[in-house]
């Protein structure tokens, strides 16, 4: 497994396989062919037909200021290695001097075909949770100290704490910005609503619901907004983990120090997917990505109340479980209907997989490692159509009804 420095990665959003992916390998590419005077780009696949909407012929002619730029989408290339290809060309003098086929993989990582230089080094000599579980339980150390010993403590705890800084400040810009998210689904802001609307007599359960979901929809929304944002896993979940652990500092007080540790957790439980699965939408549907998002957040404050690597191992496992099947249908491409509100009902969910993990006394059948095989080869199954191409499921229906036909 790489560094967790690949997972969790600040940028702006909505995207991190449309626009943060694209956007890394662009800039790699002008960097190498800084004396080029045009570069073509053609999307395939996922990013031809929602690119657009995700803003990824925006991001690539913005890393390409200066430069004469030409985007083509090709919606008819068929993607044998990764739905979100694309082709990068540079040009001297009307003569092309480099090219690159690129493939976005999610979470803002991307693979150069024939240079695998460009794919960072695993640091983890372990690869599945349960490996990772036994040489923790081997040495009595907890998954923080694991991550500290491969990655060094300073390091990794510098960064993790870099992490949740911005995690807190994008749900604070976006409990506190108002108006219309960009795109033409014209969507108001809600997280400051959710955030500020108390009913007179809240019971305990409607105003767990009502914090958690303004900090996944305060996230979501910055992350629509282009604002600045934590791949955790990848952009469009990018609300769930953060929902999940401000709400369990607000709620119990517990210290910055050990919402860190508990990143450190959720970092490893990302990567397992990442390494043995996809956290990519347009590979596996959205249980690649909220369900990823809510076994992270799940394991974390499974973490955060003292429960055992077994605890976490089913924590995580529960959250991923009910997630299996679920499709990646966005709403003309934009990482908006589902998106936002999926965030809001995974960080709900996260916490109740962990609660309801730590009254599950009895070992327990499926461990998280199964349920990873099984949402890749789930992921596999599915159709196109619920991938991240805005071809079926809501996406369809919605665009089908008149009153929303372009
Ligand atoms: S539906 Fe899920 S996977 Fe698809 S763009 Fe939205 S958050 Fe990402």
């Amino acid at each position: 497994m790489q560094s967790l420095k690949e997972l969790y990665k600040i940028g702006n959003g909505p995207s991190s396989s449309h626009t943060m992916g694209p956007k890394r390998a662009t800039e790699a590419f002008k960097n190498k062919n800084s004396n080029a005077d045009k570069f073509k780009i053609i999307l395939y696949g996922s990013l031809a037909r929602t690119g657009k909407g995700h803003l990824t012929d925006f991001i690539i002619k913005k890393s390409l200021e200066g430069y004469k730029t030409e985007i083509l989408f090709d919606t008819n290339f068929k993607c044998d290695v990764h739905p979100n290809t694309f082709d990068i060309f540079a040009y001297k003098n009307g003569k092309e001097i480099d090219k690159w086929r690129v493939y976005s993989i999610g979470g803002g990582s991307f693979r150069i075909e024939g240079e695998p230089e460009f794919v960072a080094k695993d640091v983890y000599k372990q690869k599945k949770f349960m490996e990772i579980r036994k040489y923790c339980e081997k040495k009595n150390i907890d998954l923080y100290d694991y991550v500290c010993e491969v990655e060094g403590k300073e390091n990794i705890t510098n960064f993790l704490s870099e992490v949740w800084t911005i995690m807190q400040k994008s749900i604070n810009n976006g409990l506190n910005a108002k108006g219309v998210i960009p795109g033409k689904l014209k969507l108001k802001r809600k997280a400051k609503d959710v955030y500020e609307r108390k009913l007179n007599y809240e019971m305990e359960d409607t105003q767990k619901i009502r914090l958690l979901s303004s900090y996944a929809y305060a996230v979501g929304e910055e992350n629509a907004c282009g604002g600045v944002i934590v791949t955790a896993p990848t952009c469009g979940a990018c609300g769930v983990l953060p929902a999940a652990l401000y709400y369990m500092k607000q709620k119990y007080k517990i210290s910055d120090e050990k919402i860190i540790k508990a990143l450190a957790v959720a970092g490893v439980i990302g990567n397992v997917v990442k390494s043995n699965a996809s956290i990519s939408g347009a590979e596996c549907g959205c249980q690649a990505e909220i369900g990823t998002a809510c076994s992270m957040a799940a394991g974390a404050v499974a973490y955060l109340l003292g429960l055992d690597m077994e605890r976490i191992d089913n924590s995580a496992e529960v959250a991923m479980e009910h997630h299996l099947g679920l499709t990646c249908d966005p709403v003309y491409g934009y990482v908006q209907i589902p998106c936002i509100e999926r965030n809001a009902v995974a960080a709900v969910r996260a916490i109740d997989a962990a609660i309801l993990s730590s009254m599950l006394k009895e070992d327990c059948l499926v461990t998280f490692d199964m349920v990873v095989e099984t949402m890749y080869e789930t992921g596999k199954d599915l159709s196109t159509h619920y991938r991240e191409t805005s071809e079926g499921g809501l996406a369809k229906k919605y665009c089908n009804n008149k009153f929303n036909c372009d």
